[in-house]
């Protein structure tokens, strides 16, 4: 992770292609396009790597996860159980539709602890959005009883974990629906886009009409398509997808250096008896794109967190001081800031949402220092760069 760092000969020659013929669309301008229809290339890719017989493809990773659960039913009133630890997106996603998020605590995979999202069902839930941060996963199998169980729908937001695989199927694939972002800082980038991936025919085929303002599809003239639904504009351009295209192709590569970057890192690491991982659930394999591990307690990972900048360390977080992954600091969303009137049931669950501690989550969250996988590392670099972690978490200790 990030693509962007290996942009090369491949992806300038699939966006040569839409250059050439000049449609930027998607849909239509059939006779124009010789033959290239990069977002149904990418969608047929995408089904491939990820093992799964529907693919819509959309505008960003946002989007994909309010598309996603819209495309199940859920709206207004609805609650969706999600974790503390996330990207702001997936919370973002749904307030959208008008569905209340509710936050519980996660476990030390790093994502939903199946016993919280058990304690949060209450008669309005419908949905549990589990978000596999920083390249692994929830317990799946735990989460995917509780569903069961509740008759619950399971939403995997995978936008950070392409290529993590569970009991050997992707990361994605596994719940109900799947969500990807391809923006400009994910290991599969193409500036901006994002896709659904389900085995569902119905979701898929409202995703597809939903995010092209409910268009069916059908015959080769927009103005006379039916509109069976409401339905917004979250199409993908053509440029886009020709660049993802490209570099979902090279995912395998992208997939391989991760991998051996990372496990340089963490055999580094294991040295030191003071430092712990992140518990991968069993049958699971992570993509790699980031080593998350733990300290003894906050005081430390702060410490550490200065020691690296000190020697010179970046791209290597401790989430509890971060605006955007953890809800500690997510003040604009606890204080209902909004442009326009929220309803009264969202701004009640903010409310009550402001005055929730997670001595859990914190407890994980505190503790944890993650580090981005870069894919421009040579192995001079790596090497060097454990050196220097080391040196600076026992300098911490
Ligand atoms: C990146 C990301 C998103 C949002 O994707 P965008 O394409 O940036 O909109 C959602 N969820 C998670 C976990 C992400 O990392």
């Amino acid at each position: 992770m990030p693509g962007f760092e290996r942009f090369g000969d491949l992806e300038r020659e699939e966006l040569q292609d839409v250059l050439d013929n000049g449609v930027l669309m998607r849909y239509g301008f059939d006779g124009m396009r010789n033959g290239h229809w990069k977002a149904k290339a990418l969608e047929n890719e995408l089904k491939k790597t990820l093992e799964s017989n529907y693919v819509q493809l959309v505008s960003n990773g946002t989007s994909a996860v309010s598309v996603a659960l819209a495309s199940a039913g859920v709206g207004a009133g609805d609650e969706v159980i999600m974790p503390t630890f996330t990207f702001v997106a997936s919370f973002e996603a749904i307030l959208l539709l008008g569905a209340i998020p509710i936050l519980v605590d996660i476990d030390a995979t790093l994502g939903l602890d199946a016993k919280a999202v058990e304690a949060a069902i209450t008669p309005k839930t419908k949905a549990v959005m589990v978000v596999q941060m920083c390249g692994s996963m929830a317990n799946m199998n735990a989460l995917l009883q509780v569903c069961n169980t509740h008759d619950l729908l399971l939403v995997e937001d995978a936008c950070q974990a392409i290529g993590g695989r569970y009991n050997n199927k992707p990361l994605g694939s596994i719940g109900d629906l799947g969500c990807f972002s391809f923006d400009f800082v994910k290991t599969v980038t193409c500036g901006e886009g994002g896709a659904i991936i389900t085995n569902n025919k119905e979701y898929y085929t409202n995703a597809d009409h939903f995010s092209d303002h409910g268009h069916d599809h059908i015959g080769s003239d927009r103005g006379a398509e039916s509109h069976p639904f409401l339905g917004y504009n979250f199409r993908i351009s053509e440029l886009h997808a020709a660049v993802g295209l490209a570099q979902i192709k090279r995912l395998p590569e992208f997939l391989e250096v991760q991998k051996k970057n990372y496990t340089i890192l963490r055999d580094a690491l294991s040295e030191i008896s003071e430092v712990t991982f992140r518990t991968v659930p069993e049958g699971g394999e992570e993509s790699y794109a980031f080593l998350n591990f733990f300290l003894p307690d906050l005081e430390t990972s702060r410490k550490t967190i200065v020691n690296f900048k000190d020697y010179g360390i970046d791209v290597c977080w401790n989430y509890y001081d971060n605006n955007w992954h953890y809800v500690r600091k997510w003040n604009h969303l606890k204080d209902a800031k909004s442009l326009f009137p929220l309803s009264k049931e969202i701004k009640d669950s903010l409310s009550l949402l402001s005055e929730k501690t997670f001595t859990q989550s914190d407890h994980y969250i505190g503790r944890n220092i993650s580090c981005l996988i870069k894919l421009s590392w040579t192995e001079e670099e790596v090497k060097l760069r454990a050196q220097k972690m080391k040196e600076a978490i026992l300098k911490a200790l």
